[in-house]
């Protein structure tokens, strides 16, 4: 019998993982990838220091149809699978308050590992290779078409990627080949993606970066509550806990329906309590009462922020504070620990980190093959999982990668 010839379509984090898995079980491997060439998007990961995984590891760091599912494929290949993994290509890794990253803190570094583990388990891996058709031959195997090109596999691979950041050649195809084999795909949304806001006021405080806790007010979906450094823009609100967040007040806006928003409360001073914070304030205006407006609230946030607080509760900056209404500073006091933004959407694809939704769980098994299509399986980002900040996205490529290469690049038993 000769090797089984396994087609894995899309050269990113999971199908180059799925590539290597797969050939380590002896399969002859041909990677298609659509680029000029492979992993582009790694590159651009943790800012350029790639963020590998986090020893952190649970499915409640991961949203998608089927919790337990993502929980199971987990269990088989979790955080320090992932360390030795790349400790087998040579790769060092280290840790950082549970985050994992390369030593070096270069992605290029992790790219080249596996560019070269591609070439040294013998991966053929063909460039500029847009795959447009995967069809199931009648006999068995699969005819996979790129435009003039055909290729014949007993077993695909579909690790495409989702809809974000495009730029990196994950344009979405992945979702049409999927389903015009007959799969479902559960609505496909950004996220990780910075949120829009009603307010244009923001732009007077554009670049100003703050700790905050942030939550969602209405509650209609479960508590939806972050903390960590908000980053204000132009346009909207960025920053970690932002990405956090943004995947459920998208669905939350979908839900609600076009033209909705959504009200957040932005906690500027996490760390006093209400009465801390009252007494701070009566303090002030005890021993600064001699002071202008500006003066006055000058120290306790971004001199930016203070000054917009002042503008929105009506206080001019030179006017003695002896003669600014009570309400009016009591309202500036306010907004330090309840600042109302409202979101109305969120950057687009191109902005975002992952998408939400994508190939429906319910169909594919624990060893990612299809459970409508023998011989196809799928491996990240294409499935409806997408994990939050910090290193489980491509924890979750590596792993549905692996599992998928591993089980496709296995005989059948007979
Ligand atoms: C700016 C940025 C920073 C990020 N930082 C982190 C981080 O620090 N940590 C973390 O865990 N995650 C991070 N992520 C998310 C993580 O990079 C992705 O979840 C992960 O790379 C997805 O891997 P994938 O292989 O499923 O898809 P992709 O990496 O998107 O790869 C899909 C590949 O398939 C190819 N392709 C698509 N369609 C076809 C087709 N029809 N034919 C042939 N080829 C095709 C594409 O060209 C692409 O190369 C970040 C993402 C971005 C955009």
């Amino acid at each position: 019998m000769g090797r089984m010839r396994i087609g894995v379509i899309g050269g990113g984090a999971a199908g180059m993982t799925a590539a290597i898995a797969a050939a380590g079980e002896g399969a002859a491997v041909t990677l298609l990838e659509g680029g000029e060439r492979v992993g582009k998007k790694i590159l651009s990961t943790g800012n350029g220091k790639c963020n590998l995984g986090n020893l952190e590891l649970s499915a409640d760091a991961y949203y998608g149809a089927d919790r337990e599912w993502i929980a199971d494929c987990l269990a088989r290949f979790g955080s320090e699978d992932t360390i030795r993994f790349f400790r087998g290509m040579g790769l060092l890794v280290k840790e950082r308050n549970g985050l994992l990253y390369p030593l070096a803190e270069q992605a290029s570094v992790v790219l080249d590992a596996l560019r070269w583990e591609l070439r040294a388990m013998g991966v053929e891996t063909v460039l500029e290779c847009r795959v447009d058709a995967v069809r199931r031959n009648a006999e068995k195997g699969f005819k996979v078409s790129a435009g003039q090109r055909d290729f014949e596999f007993d077993r695909v691979i579909l690790a495409c990627g989702s809809k974000a950041a495009p730029k990196t050649g994950s344009d979405g195809s992945g979702y049409l080949l999927a389903e015009s084999l007959g799969h479902a795909v559960v609505l496909v949304m950004p996220a990780l993606v910075q949120l829009r806001c009603r307010e244009a006021w923001l732009r007077e405080v554009s670049g100003v970066r703050a700790e905050a806790e942030i939550r969602e007010l209405s509650g209609e979906s479960g508590v939806i509550e972050e903390r960590g450094e908000l980053q204000l823009t132009d346009y909207g609100i960025s920053g970690i806990p932002v990405f956090q967040m943004s995947r459920r007040i998208n669905a939350l806006l979908r839900k609600r329906g076009k033209g909705s928003e959504a009200e957040l409360s932005v906690n500027l001073l996490p760390d006093y309590s209400a009465e801390e914070f009252g007494r701070l304030c009566a303090g002030r205006r005890l021993l600064q009462a001699d002071r202008t407006a500006e003066e006055f609230f000058t120290g306790i946030l971004n001199k930016k922020l203070m000054l917009l607080f002042m503008k929105l509760s009506g206080i001019r900056r030179d006017t003695p504070i002896s003669q600014v209404e009570s309400g009016r500073i009591d309202q500036v006091f306010g907004l330090c620990r309840d600042w109302r933004l409202h979101v109305t959407g969120s950057n687009s694809y191109d902005n975002a980190q992952v998408c939400a939704g994508g190939v429906d769980t319910a169909q594919v098994g624990r060893n990612m093959e299809s459970l409508l299509v023998p011989g196809l399986f799928f491996a990240g980002e294409i499935l409806d999982v997408d994990g939050r900040c910090g290193g489980y996205n491509l924890q979750w490529a590596w792993c549905s990668g692996h599992l998928a290469g591993r089980a496709a690049g296995r005989r059948p038993e007979s």
